[in-house]
């Protein structure tokens, strides 16, 4: 099992068999901090073996070997409840897209929250990442929650990965609570350099995600999740939890005298939302 330090987001790896009913305490290398290690009752099935039947398929070895070297990178152990329910997400996103291999990028983060307590956070990063936009750019984001809600409610009746329940699961730096979808572009600067960040991030809560219709289209995304579509570089680092979980549309048409983004996707989408400003 896998416990990561809140403060300075070290991971360590620790025998599970080892860990007491009664949870024990380490002291974090890197910084010094606490770790509360509580012990993990996840153990499942492993849902991320080839099955027999695609033994031959080159192709097919190839996506599961990149799916489990792509997960174990996020500091998830196979054979554990939180890597089956991504891996299920993983097999559902290519159904749904029709590639051999999901090639965008995830990453999990650890975050301080309320009661110090911590969340982790699925990000998804790409061209398509951006909000959908009637006869606007093509947008990845219907599909892939579509394909999480579905994957929630076959294979999570129980509830068991919810932010409802962040503050009592015994392991909330298990899974991800929230889901970010970030387009990120090059700032133009009046000192002409470039200045990379996101203009467009979208937050949605792994509840929200769950509670969407079948079929969801994404048309009323800011009244699901929080959208934010901006001309300067987007800054929520400092956002608590609770703001990041609350749906609303966040739009910065105005370009900032020294920074300059120009992204066609980019005025598609404020036209849309802000009919066109600036
Ligand atoms: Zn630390």
């Amino acid at each position: 099992m896998y416990v990561q330090c809140v403060s300075c987001v070290r991971k360590y790896r620790f025998d599970p068999a080892a860990v007491p009913a009664g949870g024990a305490s380490a002291v974090c290398k890197g910084c010094g901090a606490r770790l509360p290690v509580a012990p993990r009752d996840n153990a499942e099935a492993d849902a991320a073996r080839p099955p027999v039947t695609k033994a031959a398929h080159q192709k097919e070895l190839k996506w599961y070997a990149r799916s489990d070297e792509l997960l174990r990178g996020m500091g998830y152990q196979r054979k554990t409840a939180e890597y089956n329910m991504l891996f299920f997400m993983l097999r559902e996103f290519r159904k749904r897209l029709g590639i051999t291999f999901f090639d965008m990028g995830c990453s999990v983060r650890l975050k301080r929250v309320d009661r110090e307590l911590a969340y982790n956070r699925l990000s998804f990063f790409g061209d398509c990442c951006v909000a959908p936009v009637p006869g606007g750019p093509p947008s990845c984001i219907p599909d892939l929650l579509c394909g999480m809600a579905e994957v929630l409610r076959a294979k999570d009746s129980a509830r068991r990965f919810c932010a409802d329940e962040l503050l009592r699961v015994a392991y909330p730096d298990s899974f991800p609570v929230l889901v970010r979808f970030v387009l990120g572009v090059g700032f133009e600067t009046s000192y002409a350099e470039t200045v990379y960040g996101s203009a467009v991030q979208i937050d949605i809560g792994l509840d929200a995600v769950r509670e969407l219709p079948e079929g969801y289209d994404g048309a009323d995304l800011e009244r699901r999740a929080r959208v934010e579509i901006s001309r300067v570089p987007i800054e929520t680092g400092a956002l608590p939890l609770a703001e990041l979980l609350a749906p609303g549309l966040h739009l910065r048409p105005g370009r900032d005298p020294d920074l300059r983004c120009a992204s066609p996707v980019l005025d598609a989408l404020l036209a849309h939302y802000a009919g066109g400003a600036d």
